[in-house]
């Protein structure tokens, strides 16, 4: 049983973080609103969602603001596009809000793909845009990541004759892996300028490494650039919806055609001018996230299980690693993540869906250490 792997002196500092902050009152979330999930003694570990839930300034803000619900939110979408303007130190005509960053994402796609307009991702990656795409009628090329999961930018490169859209997502889902700015920035300036480049940088806050940079300042630049942002990660609004993108007025015009009138609710606008104004919120949410991994990957580390380095709120496990043909594992053969999933499934831990590219791995949102412990309990279960 894993209990006996895992040591204690991990797990009681584990579970000592999480009680820190629920005492401190810092993560609304970790003390009642989560009881009101729907399903509570299910562990959710699918949907790289932040565990911890919005800004106590944001909830406070929704609370304030149900006497404005009967207007259109207009001006508060003026207002929030003016914050996230200050914020990203770029003009106000350069943001595009969303109803979540996947409204953005099917934009880029309305607007930039089609017939005979391609689109070119990595392999994998967070396939929404492509899906779009493909409804635009759009040929998808996907292009394998590198051996250490970057985008393998010069393959993409290569491939990008007729291509309307190129979309990099960094750092990437499902590999919580980063492609360097260095090597971004040098792509931008290799790519026609009349293929679009869309930047998604949903997990940005959660990156500490130096490699890794936003791509934002470098829109005044290039007017082939979107960079996508998201309320629904660090910001914990996943259920809000609320995203936008940073690109030039030219663009914008062009994905607002294909966007229906006030898409982001007054509720969610609200909410995110507040979210920004608590920077403080953002970089304990992205510390708790770093411990937790750490331990996380400590006891995966004890157990001998490889895993792909994180750099956003999930990781991608290599269940081969400890049965592959190497190992001195007693399993017959690897299990199946998709058996894998289902068993930890039964046990009431919910993880990433399988991804043919990398079929040995499984993707596991970082939860609260709580759920973790719950996690590395079934996992050990599961994998006994
Ligand atoms: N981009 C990436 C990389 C994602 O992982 C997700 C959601 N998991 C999204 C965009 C869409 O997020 P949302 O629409 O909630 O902003």
């Amino acid at each position: 049983m894993i209990d006996q792997t895992l040591s204690r002196r991990s797990f009681s500092r584990l579970m000592g973080l999480s009680a820190a902050y629920a005492a401190s009152g810092s993560f609304p979330l970790a003390n009642s609103t989560r009881a009101a999930s729907p399903s509570s003694t299910l562990v959710r570990l699918s949907s790289n969602e932040n565990p911890y839930g919005p800004s106590p300034a944001a909830l406070r803000a929704m609370r304030d603001s149900f006497h404005l619900a009967w207007r259109y939110p207009d001006e508060y979408a003026d207002l929030l596009t003016e914050e996230l303007a200050t914020l990203n130190s770029v003009p106000a005509e350069q943001i595009l809000l969303g109803d979540g960053s996947g409204e953005i994402l099917k934009l880029s796609a309305a607007a930039f793909t089609g017939n005979d307009k391609k689109i070119v991702i990595g392999n994998p990656t967070f396939e929404a845009v492509a899906r779009h795409a493909g409804v635009a009628n759009a040929e998808v090329v996907k292009i394998d990541l590198t051996s250490d999961y970057r985008h393998d930018l010069n393959r993409m490169l290569a491939a990008t004759n007729g291509a309307g859209l190129v979309y990099i997502c960094n750092p990437n889902n499902p590999t919580a892996s980063i492609t360097p700015s260095t090597e971004v920035s040098s792509f931008l300036t290799k790519v026609s300028p009349t293929t679009m480049v869309l930047v998604d940088e949903a997990y940005h806050h959660y990156v500490e490494t130096k490699e890794y940079e936003s791509v934002i300042p470098l829109v005044k630049n290039h007017p082939n650039l979107i960079v996508a942002r998201t309320f629904s990660k660090i910001y914990g609004m996943a259920g809000l919806r609320c995203g936008y993108c940073v690109t030039q007025p030219n663009n914008i015009k062009l994905m607002k055609v294909h966007q229906i009138f006030d898409s982001v609710n007054i509720m969610a606008i609200v909410a995110a001018l507040a979210s920004v104004k608590d920077p403080a919120h953002v970089a304990q949410g992205r510390k708790l996230n770093t411990e937790v991994k750490r331990l996380v990957c400590s006891e995966l580390d004890s157990l001998g299980y490889r895993y792909i380095p994180s750099h956003a709120n999930f990781m991608m496990i290599d269940l081969s690693s400890k049965c592959g043909p190497s190992s001195n594992c007693s399993h017959a053969a690897t299990p199946t993540v998709p058996s894998i999933i289902a068993a930890l499934s039964k046990r009431g831990v919910e993880v990433g869906r399988p991804f043919p590219a990398l079929p040995s791995f499984l993707r596991v949102t970082i939860g609260t250490s709580s759920e973790m412990k719950s996690f590395l309990n079934a996992f050990g279960a599961v994998m006994g």
